[in-house]
Protein backbone atom coordinates (compact mmCIF):
# COMPACT_ATOMS: atom_id res chain seq x y z
CA UNK A 1 0.00 0.00 0.00
CA UNK A 2 1.64 3.19 -0.94
CA UNK A 3 1.89 6.26 1.22
CA UNK A 4 0.98 10.28 0.36
CA UNK A 5 4.15 11.61 -0.56
CA UNK A 6 3.03 14.97 1.26
CA UNK A 7 1.55 13.60 4.54
CA UNK A 8 2.26 10.03 4.78
CA UNK A 9 -1.50 8.90 5.37
CA UNK A 10 -2.41 5.67 3.26
CA UNK A 11 -6.38 6.37 2.40
CA UNK A 12 -7.02 6.94 -0.69
CA UNK A 13 -10.31 7.14 -3.48
CA UNK A 14 -9.13 5.89 -6.85
CA UNK A 15 -8.96 9.20 -9.13
CA UNK A 16 -8.29 6.77 -12.29
CA UNK A 17 -6.68 3.63 -13.80
CA UNK A 18 -5.35 2.20 -16.83
CA UNK A 19 -2.81 -0.48 -17.00
CA UNK A 20 -1.15 0.09 -20.38
CA UNK A 21 -0.93 4.09 -20.67
CA UNK A 22 1.23 5.99 -22.82
CA UNK A 23 4.53 7.57 -21.18
CA UNK A 24 4.48 10.14 -23.12
CA UNK A 25 2.33 11.92 -25.81
CA UNK A 26 4.80 14.46 -26.89
CA UNK A 27 7.01 11.29 -28.24
CA UNK A 28 5.71 9.66 -31.94
CA UNK A 29 6.91 6.93 -33.59
CA UNK A 30 8.55 6.36 -37.53
CA UNK A 31 6.26 3.07 -37.77
CA UNK A 32 3.53 1.68 -36.32
CA UNK A 33 5.44 -1.41 -35.05
CA UNK A 34 7.85 0.97 -33.30
CA UNK A 35 4.93 2.79 -31.97
CA UNK A 36 3.13 -0.71 -30.73
CA UNK A 37 6.43 -1.50 -28.80
CA UNK A 38 6.98 2.13 -27.37
CA UNK A 39 7.19 1.97 -23.87
CA UNK A 40 3.57 1.47 -21.23
CA UNK A 41 2.94 2.59 -17.42
CA UNK A 42 0.49 1.70 -15.42
CA UNK A 43 -1.73 5.26 -14.42
CA UNK A 44 -2.59 4.77 -11.00
CA UNK A 45 -4.24 8.19 -9.90
CA UNK A 46 -4.93 8.60 -6.08
CA UNK A 47 -6.65 11.21 -4.24
CA UNK A 48 -5.46 11.10 -0.76
CA UNK A 49 -8.28 11.69 1.84
CA UNK A 50 -6.20 12.98 4.26
CA UNK A 51 -4.84 15.89 2.54
CA UNK A 52 -6.22 15.88 -0.93
CA UNK A 53 -3.12 15.34 -2.98
CA UNK A 54 -3.26 13.44 -6.18
CA UNK A 55 -0.84 11.42 -7.64
CA UNK A 56 0.55 8.27 -9.65
CA UNK A 57 1.06 5.98 -7.34
CA UNK A 58 2.56 3.62 -9.83
CA UNK A 59 4.76 6.21 -11.39
CA UNK A 60 8.59 4.90 -12.96
CA UNK A 61 10.20 7.63 -14.30
CA UNK A 62 13.01 5.46 -16.14
CA UNK A 63 9.84 5.14 -18.21
CA UNK A 64 9.02 8.73 -19.73
CA UNK A 65 11.21 9.09 -22.97
CA UNK A 66 12.90 12.62 -22.19
CA UNK A 67 15.55 13.35 -24.27
CA UNK A 68 16.40 14.17 -27.91
CA UNK A 69 12.15 14.09 -29.32
CA UNK A 70 11.01 15.22 -26.11
CA UNK A 71 9.56 18.32 -27.56
CA UNK A 72 7.35 20.25 -25.17
CA UNK A 73 7.23 24.02 -25.81
CA UNK A 74 4.20 25.71 -25.39
CA UNK A 75 5.69 29.08 -26.43
CA UNK A 76 4.70 29.78 -29.68
CA UNK A 77 1.09 29.96 -28.39
CA UNK A 78 -0.02 32.98 -28.86
CA UNK A 79 -2.08 33.14 -25.49
CA UNK A 80 0.23 30.81 -24.00
CA UNK A 81 3.22 33.50 -24.59
CA UNK A 82 1.17 36.19 -23.01
CA UNK A 83 0.67 34.36 -19.69
CA UNK A 84 4.10 33.72 -19.62
CA UNK A 85 5.02 37.93 -19.99
CA UNK A 86 2.33 38.34 -17.46
CA UNK A 87 3.92 36.25 -14.80
CA UNK A 88 7.25 37.83 -15.31
CA UNK A 89 5.90 40.77 -14.47
CA UNK A 90 4.42 39.05 -11.25
CA UNK A 91 8.51 37.90 -10.56
CA UNK A 92 9.53 41.57 -11.74
CA UNK A 93 6.74 43.61 -9.33
CA UNK A 94 7.43 41.28 -6.46
CA UNK A 95 11.37 41.90 -6.15
CA UNK A 96 10.17 45.63 -6.59
CA UNK A 97 13.00 48.47 -7.59
CA UNK A 98 16.23 46.40 -7.33
CA UNK A 99 17.94 44.55 -10.01
CA UNK A 100 16.82 41.09 -10.49
CA UNK A 101 19.24 38.30 -9.38
CA UNK A 102 16.83 35.33 -10.63
CA UNK A 103 17.36 31.23 -10.87
CA UNK A 104 14.90 29.39 -12.48
CA UNK A 105 15.06 25.58 -12.17
CA UNK A 106 13.87 23.61 -14.91
CA UNK A 107 14.46 26.63 -17.56
CA UNK A 108 14.38 24.46 -20.43
CA UNK A 109 15.68 26.06 -23.69
CA UNK A 110 15.97 30.01 -21.03
CA UNK A 111 12.70 31.53 -22.84
CA UNK A 112 11.28 32.45 -19.41
CA UNK A 113 14.42 33.53 -17.93
CA UNK A 114 14.57 35.77 -21.71
CA UNK A 115 11.19 37.33 -20.75
CA UNK A 116 12.07 37.77 -17.49
CA UNK A 117 15.19 40.04 -18.68
CA UNK A 118 12.53 42.50 -20.97
CA UNK A 119 10.84 43.52 -18.01
CA UNK A 120 13.73 46.06 -17.35
CA UNK A 121 14.67 48.79 -18.63
CA UNK A 122 18.09 49.31 -16.64
CA UNK A 123 20.09 46.20 -18.22
CA UNK A 124 21.74 45.49 -14.64
CA UNK A 125 20.10 42.17 -14.17
CA UNK A 126 21.71 38.57 -13.62
CA UNK A 127 19.74 35.28 -14.08
CA UNK A 128 20.65 31.59 -14.42
CA UNK A 129 19.06 28.59 -15.05
CA UNK A 130 19.35 25.52 -14.50
CA UNK A 131 18.30 22.26 -16.77
CA UNK A 132 19.53 19.11 -18.32
CA UNK A 133 18.21 19.04 -21.28
CA UNK A 134 19.39 23.15 -22.31
CA UNK A 135 20.65 22.82 -25.82
CA UNK A 136 21.46 26.02 -26.53
CA UNK A 137 24.80 28.70 -25.66
CA UNK A 138 25.10 31.23 -23.37
CA UNK A 139 24.00 34.82 -23.75
CA UNK A 140 25.59 37.85 -22.43
CA UNK A 141 22.72 38.15 -19.13
CA UNK A 142 22.14 34.16 -18.23
CA UNK A 143 24.16 31.23 -17.80
CA UNK A 144 22.33 28.29 -17.97
CA UNK A 145 24.05 25.21 -16.77
CA UNK A 146 23.16 21.86 -17.83
CA UNK A 147 22.77 20.18 -14.52
CA UNK A 148 20.05 19.73 -11.93
CA UNK A 149 19.74 22.82 -8.71
CA UNK A 150 21.18 22.01 -5.74
CA UNK A 151 22.61 23.39 -3.33
CA UNK A 152 26.26 22.71 -4.18
CA UNK A 153 25.27 24.76 -7.94
CA UNK A 154 24.03 27.44 -6.14
CA UNK A 155 27.41 28.34 -4.18
CA UNK A 156 28.88 28.16 -7.17
CA UNK A 157 26.59 30.87 -8.46
CA UNK A 158 28.50 34.03 -9.15
CA UNK A 159 25.29 36.12 -7.20
CA UNK A 160 23.51 35.86 -4.66
CA UNK A 161 19.64 35.21 -5.88
CA UNK A 162 16.56 37.44 -4.49
CA UNK A 163 13.88 35.20 -6.96
CA UNK A 164 14.15 31.79 -7.48
CA UNK A 165 11.27 30.34 -10.18
CA UNK A 166 10.40 27.37 -10.80
CA UNK A 167 7.29 26.51 -14.08
CA UNK A 168 6.09 23.21 -14.98
CA UNK A 169 8.67 20.95 -12.88
CA UNK A 170 6.68 20.16 -9.66
CA UNK A 171 3.88 18.38 -11.36
CA UNK A 172 7.00 15.89 -12.77
CA UNK A 173 8.15 15.13 -9.41
CA UNK A 174 7.33 11.86 -7.87
CA UNK A 175 8.17 12.95 -4.18
CA UNK A 176 8.22 17.01 -4.48
CA UNK A 177 8.90 17.54 -1.04
CA UNK A 178 12.46 16.33 -2.26
CA UNK A 179 12.41 19.67 -4.39
CA UNK A 180 10.71 22.01 -1.99
CA UNK A 181 13.87 21.00 0.74
CA UNK A 182 16.42 20.89 -1.78
CA UNK A 183 14.97 24.74 -2.94
CA UNK A 184 14.80 25.76 0.72
CA UNK A 185 18.44 24.17 1.78
CA UNK A 186 20.20 25.91 -1.16
CA UNK A 187 18.39 29.17 -0.10
CA UNK A 188 19.96 29.18 3.24
CA UNK A 189 23.21 30.96 1.41
CA UNK A 190 19.73 33.70 0.25
CA UNK A 191 17.09 33.51 2.96
CA UNK A 192 15.88 36.88 2.05
CA UNK A 193 14.56 35.27 -1.81
CA UNK A 194 11.30 34.77 -2.93
CA UNK A 195 10.33 31.61 -4.57
CA UNK A 196 7.39 31.38 -7.41
CA UNK A 197 6.03 27.85 -8.64
CA UNK A 198 3.42 27.53 -11.36
CA UNK A 199 1.68 24.01 -11.84
CA UNK A 200 -1.14 22.61 -13.12
CA UNK A 201 -4.41 23.12 -11.47
CA UNK A 202 -6.30 19.52 -10.21
CA UNK A 203 -9.22 21.20 -9.28
CA UNK A 204 -9.51 22.87 -12.77
CA UNK A 205 -8.82 19.22 -14.56
CA UNK A 206 -11.90 18.00 -11.95
CA UNK A 207 -14.14 20.37 -13.06
CA UNK A 208 -13.71 20.26 -16.67
CA UNK A 209 -13.44 16.53 -17.02
CA UNK A 210 -10.08 17.00 -18.38
CA UNK A 211 -8.72 13.21 -18.18
CA UNK A 212 -6.18 13.86 -20.95
CA UNK A 213 -4.15 16.60 -18.29
CA UNK A 214 -3.86 13.22 -16.02
CA UNK A 215 -0.96 11.71 -18.44
CA UNK A 216 2.09 9.71 -17.46
CA UNK A 217 4.37 12.55 -16.87
CA UNK A 218 2.67 14.20 -14.67
CA UNK A 219 3.05 12.24 -11.40
CA UNK A 220 1.87 14.83 -8.89
CA UNK A 221 -1.01 17.14 -8.85
CA UNK A 222 -1.77 19.90 -6.66
CA UNK A 223 -4.91 22.22 -5.06
CA UNK A 224 -4.05 25.57 -3.90
CA UNK A 225 -4.14 24.13 -0.98
CA UNK A 226 -2.11 21.30 -1.00
CA UNK A 227 0.59 23.46 -2.73
CA UNK A 228 0.68 25.73 0.00
CA UNK A 229 0.18 23.08 2.69
CA UNK A 230 3.79 21.46 0.47
CA UNK A 231 5.54 25.03 0.60
CA UNK A 232 4.91 25.22 4.23
CA UNK A 233 6.20 21.58 5.33
CA UNK A 234 9.43 22.22 3.39
CA UNK A 235 10.42 25.54 5.42
CA UNK A 236 8.15 28.71 3.46
CA UNK A 237 5.45 30.92 4.34
CA UNK A 238 3.31 31.13 1.03
CA UNK A 239 2.51 34.73 0.41
CA UNK A 240 -0.33 33.90 -2.12
CA UNK A 241 -1.50 31.35 -4.44
CA UNK A 242 -3.28 32.10 -7.20
CA UNK A 243 -4.87 30.98 -10.15
CA UNK A 244 -3.53 31.67 -13.69
CA UNK A 245 -4.14 31.15 -17.13
CA UNK A 246 -8.10 30.75 -17.11
CA UNK A 247 -7.74 28.82 -13.98
CA UNK A 248 -5.70 25.86 -15.53
CA UNK A 249 -2.28 26.51 -13.49
CA UNK A 250 -1.70 27.53 -9.58
CA UNK A 251 1.19 30.34 -9.80
CA UNK A 252 2.81 30.64 -5.77
CA UNK A 253 4.79 32.78 -4.53
CA UNK A 254 6.32 31.92 -1.00
CA UNK A 255 9.07 33.31 0.92
CA UNK A 256 11.23 31.17 3.28
CA UNK A 257 10.45 30.69 6.81
CA UNK A 258 10.88 28.39 9.85
CA UNK A 259 9.20 24.94 10.19
CA UNK A 260 5.75 25.46 11.45
CA UNK A 261 3.10 23.32 12.60
CA UNK A 262 0.72 22.63 9.58
CA UNK A 263 -2.14 21.38 9.11
CA UNK A 264 -4.51 21.58 6.07
CA UNK A 265 -8.23 21.18 5.76
CA UNK A 266 -10.29 18.33 5.15
CA UNK A 267 -10.59 17.96 1.21
CA UNK A 268 -13.19 17.94 -1.58
CA UNK A 269 -13.95 14.63 -1.88
CA UNK A 270 -17.29 15.56 -4.43
CA UNK A 271 -15.09 17.24 -7.26
CA UNK A 272 -13.07 13.49 -7.25
CA UNK A 273 -15.96 11.69 -7.71
CA UNK A 274 -17.86 13.90 -9.78
CA UNK A 275 -15.33 13.65 -12.06
CA UNK A 276 -14.39 10.12 -12.06
CA UNK A 277 -18.16 9.24 -12.92
CA UNK A 278 -18.66 11.90 -15.68
CA UNK A 279 -15.02 10.62 -17.69
CA UNK A 280 -16.37 6.88 -17.18
CA UNK A 281 -19.75 7.55 -18.98
CA UNK A 282 -18.16 10.19 -20.80
CA UNK A 283 -15.82 7.63 -22.57
CA UNK A 284 -18.27 4.93 -22.37
CA UNK A 285 -20.56 7.41 -24.82
CA UNK A 286 -17.79 7.69 -26.93
CA UNK A 287 -16.76 4.16 -27.14
CA UNK A 288 -20.27 3.54 -28.23
CA UNK A 289 -20.51 6.18 -30.65
CA UNK A 290 -17.06 5.14 -32.79
CA UNK A 291 -18.59 1.50 -32.86
CA UNK A 292 -21.23 2.55 -33.88
CA UNK A 293 -19.73 4.87 -36.83
CA UNK A 294 -17.83 2.36 -37.95
CA UNK A 295 -20.57 -0.33 -38.20
CA UNK A 296 -22.36 2.10 -40.43
CA UNK A 297 -19.33 2.57 -42.50
CA UNK A 298 -18.11 5.44 -41.57
CA UNK A 299 -14.77 6.34 -41.62
CA UNK A 300 -13.77 8.86 -38.29
CA UNK A 301 -10.28 10.44 -37.76
CA UNK A 302 -9.60 12.67 -34.74
CA UNK A 303 -8.08 16.32 -35.28
CA UNK A 304 -5.30 17.24 -33.50
CA UNK A 305 -2.24 14.50 -32.26
CA UNK A 306 -1.63 16.21 -28.95
CA UNK A 307 -2.03 15.24 -25.78
CA UNK A 308 -5.44 14.90 -25.91
CA UNK A 309 -6.11 13.76 -29.06
CA UNK A 310 -3.78 10.36 -27.96
CA UNK A 311 -4.91 9.69 -24.71
CA UNK A 312 -8.68 10.15 -26.35
CA UNK A 313 -7.74 6.98 -28.68
CA UNK A 314 -5.95 5.43 -26.24
CA UNK A 315 -8.99 5.22 -23.72
CA UNK A 316 -11.52 4.60 -26.72
CA UNK A 317 -10.24 2.61 -29.13
CA UNK A 318 -6.96 1.00 -27.98
CA UNK A 319 -7.28 -1.49 -30.60
CA UNK A 320 -7.45 0.82 -33.20
CA UNK A 321 -10.29 -0.36 -34.93
CA UNK A 322 -12.73 2.72 -35.43
CA UNK A 323 -10.53 5.10 -35.31
CA UNK A 324 -8.78 5.66 -38.87
CA UNK A 325 -6.17 8.12 -38.06
CA UNK A 326 -5.26 11.46 -36.06
CA UNK A 327 -5.16 14.71 -38.47
CA UNK A 328 -2.41 17.32 -37.27
CA UNK A 329 -1.38 20.57 -39.22
CA UNK A 330 2.33 19.72 -37.54
CA UNK A 331 4.50 18.23 -40.49
CA UNK A 332 6.78 16.87 -37.64
CA UNK A 333 3.98 14.72 -36.38
CA UNK A 334 2.82 13.59 -40.12
CA UNK A 335 3.31 10.09 -41.12
CA UNK A 336 3.98 8.80 -37.46
CA UNK A 337 2.44 6.71 -35.24
CA UNK A 338 0.82 7.04 -31.49
CA UNK A 339 2.77 5.35 -28.91
CA UNK A 340 0.80 2.04 -28.03
CA UNK A 341 -2.31 2.16 -30.21
CA UNK A 342 -0.31 2.35 -33.17
CA UNK A 343 -2.68 5.32 -34.87
CA UNK A 344 -1.01 7.37 -37.88
CA UNK A 345 -1.06 11.05 -37.53
CA UNK A 346 -1.73 12.39 -41.17
CA UNK A 347 -2.28 15.59 -42.56
CA UNK A 348 -5.68 16.14 -43.44
CA UNK A 349 -5.97 15.84 -47.53
CA UNK A 350 -4.44 12.46 -47.08
CA UNK A 351 -7.14 11.74 -44.57
CA UNK A 352 -9.97 13.37 -46.77
CA UNK A 353 -8.29 11.13 -49.81
CA UNK A 354 -8.30 8.06 -47.74
CA UNK A 355 -12.23 8.55 -47.77
CA UNK A 356 -12.67 9.73 -43.79
CA UNK A 357 -16.41 10.93 -43.63
CA UNK A 358 -17.02 12.22 -40.07
CA UNK A 359 -14.16 14.30 -37.98
CA UNK A 360 -13.59 14.65 -34.37
CA UNK A 361 -12.13 17.48 -33.21
CA UNK A 362 -10.49 17.65 -29.62
CA UNK A 363 -10.43 21.73 -29.64
CA UNK A 364 -13.73 23.11 -30.30
CA UNK A 365 -12.10 26.27 -30.37
CA UNK A 366 -11.23 25.61 -33.86
CA UNK A 367 -13.69 24.04 -35.68
CA UNK A 368 -14.47 27.87 -37.90
CA UNK A 369 -10.39 27.72 -39.10
CA UNK A 370 -10.93 23.91 -39.77
CA UNK A 371 -14.01 24.19 -41.36
CA UNK A 372 -12.65 26.99 -43.74
CA UNK A 373 -9.10 25.15 -44.17
CA UNK A 374 -11.16 22.40 -46.02
CA UNK A 375 -12.84 24.93 -47.75
CA UNK A 376 -15.83 22.98 -49.59
CA UNK A 377 -14.88 19.47 -48.83
CA UNK A 378 -16.19 20.40 -45.38
CA UNK A 379 -19.67 20.08 -46.73
CA UNK A 380 -18.84 16.25 -46.96
CA UNK A 381 -17.82 15.86 -43.46
CA UNK A 382 -19.85 15.20 -40.28
CA UNK A 383 -17.81 17.19 -37.38
CA UNK A 384 -18.60 15.99 -33.76
CA UNK A 385 -17.09 17.85 -30.81
CA UNK A 386 -14.95 16.08 -27.71
ZN1 LIG B 1 -1.84 13.21 1.80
Amino acid sequence: MPSCPLCRHADFLQVLHHPKAMTSANRLYETRDEALRAPAGVLHILFCRACGFVFNAAFDVSLVPYGDHYENNQSNSGLFLAHMKDMASRVRAAIGDAPLRAVEIGCGQGHFLRLLGETSACGEDLVAGFDPSYTGADTPQSHIYKEFFGKETLERLSFRPNAVVSRHVIEHIQNPPDLLNAVKDALALAPEARVFFETPCIDWIFRNNAFWDLCYEHCSYFTAETLAYAFRHAGFSPLNVSSVFGGQYLWIEAAVAPRAENQTSAPNEENVRAFSAAVTAHLEKWRAALSALSARGEKVAVWGASTKGATFVQETDPEAAFVHCLIDINPLKQNRHIPITGHRVAEWQTALADGVSTIVLTNPNYTDEIKSMLGDRARNISFLSL
